[in-house]
């Protein structure tokens, strides 16, 4: 069956004759399966403004019912889901605890000038907020603002796709519960955390009052996001959604592959672990190179000891027609995903070596 998987945004010479780009940005890069397609081409529709979409509502209720919440909202991003979280859960002048490394902390806490709520980050190490910090932070003094949500990640994007142990997460919601806050989970990856653990979503989610699920990284769907809790705070949510502009009309068409998305692409992200693992053992032969042993499908290499920096590796990486992306001045960032076989894996893994020997020449 052919797939289309090139990428159009590069002018990367190819890894190999005739092989496309190997493209490790991110997860997101992948394009939607055949059975998407016709998933779509079959999809009931209706006005999801109106009287609801049909499609958009079985998604809705599938997705509520993997990660064991009472409703679901379908809406456009991961993104807009942590921020309905936080909007149904936080009044003004509230504060959001997340990990000081999170995705909601370090990439949308501007939000904050829309919501009115105040963020802070707790320091934590492999994506797990230390527990003293956040107990300080939570308790009552009274000159202290409330917290109206305490927010996990897991796996968690900016620590190599570390997952949170269960225990983590328990501890956090019973601080969090012992003063009266939501916790949200931004689950963006949550579906490679459960494979990890090889647990239920619902054994995660048990520990968190809302849950976000983007369906458009490694369950590759074109767009969209779910967002679960209860029926209260998601009917609160879909009249929030509204004010955002988030509400969409014969949105079944995109929905369609969402279910099919949750239904079926889900065991599958251990293979992109496994890929993961393999790709991080042949970076961590190269000279120089030192990269993560990761429990899901983030690689997180490090440069420092090459005489490069990030930057220059990901153009040096480009040219031999591997993409990937720099975190950091001294880091890369390296995503397996469904286009990511162990062919790919043999050509990143030739890139990483030609361009360490070439700086050995040039030092
Ligand atoms: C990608 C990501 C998001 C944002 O998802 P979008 O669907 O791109 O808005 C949020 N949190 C984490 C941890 C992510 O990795």
């Amino acid at each position: 069956m052919t797939q289309a998987n090139t990428t159009s945004t590069t002018t990367a010479a190819h890894a190999s004759p005739g092989h496309p780009p190997v493209d490790l940005r991110s997860d997101t890069v992948t394009r939607p399966t055949p059975a998407m397609y016709e998933r779509i081409a079959a999809a009931p529709l209706g006005d999801d403004g109106l009287d609801g979409d049909p499609t958009a509502r079985a998604l809705e209720a599938a997705t509520a019912t993997l990660l064991g919440k009472e409703a679901g909202l379908y809406v456009p991003s991961a993104t807009m889901a942590n921020l309905l979280a936080i909007l149904a859960q936080a009044g003004r002048q509230e504060l959001v605890l997340a990990e000081a490394a999170s995705h909601i902390y370090v990439t949308e806490r501007g939000a904050g000038a829309l919501t009115g709520t105040f963020y802070e980050g707790i320091a934590g190490v492999d994506g797990a907020m230390d527990l003293d910090r956040l107990a300080d932070a939570l308790a009552p003094g009274r000159y202290k603002l409330r917290t109206g949500v305490v927010c996990l990640e897991s796996s968690h994007n900016n620590a190599g796709g570390a997952v949170l142990p269960l225990a983590h997460m328990r501890a956090v919601f019973e601080a969090s519960k012992r003063v009266g806050a939501s916790v949200h989970l931004d689950g963006a990856r949550l579906m490679n955390a459960a494979v990890a653990l090889g647990v239920p979503a619902a054994d995660i989610t048990a520990f968190t009052d809302t849950v976000s699920l983007c369906l458009s990284k490694g369950l590759s769907a074109p767009m969209g996001a779910v967002l679960a809790g209860s029926a209260d705070t998601i009917e609160r949510a879909r009249s929030l959604r509204k004010m955002l502009g988030g509400s969409q009309r014969q949105v079944g068409v995109v929905a369609a592959a969402g279910l099919v998305a949750v239904s079926s692409m889900v065991e599958r992200l251990a293979d992109d672990h496994a890929t993961a693992r393999r790709l991080a053992q042949g970076i961590g032969q190269v000279r120089g190179l030192a990269a993560n042993a990761p429990q899901t499908n983030i690689v997180q290499v490090d440069v420092s000891a090459t005489g490069l920096d990030a930057a220059q590796w990901e153009l040096a990486l480009r040219r031999l027609g591997v993409l990937v992306r720099p975190w950091g001045r001294q880091r890369l960032r390296c995503v397996t995903h469904r286009h990511v076989g162990e062919r790919e894996v043999d050509l990143a893994l030739e890139a990483f070596a030609a361009v360490a020997g070439k700086d050995a020449k040039a030092t």
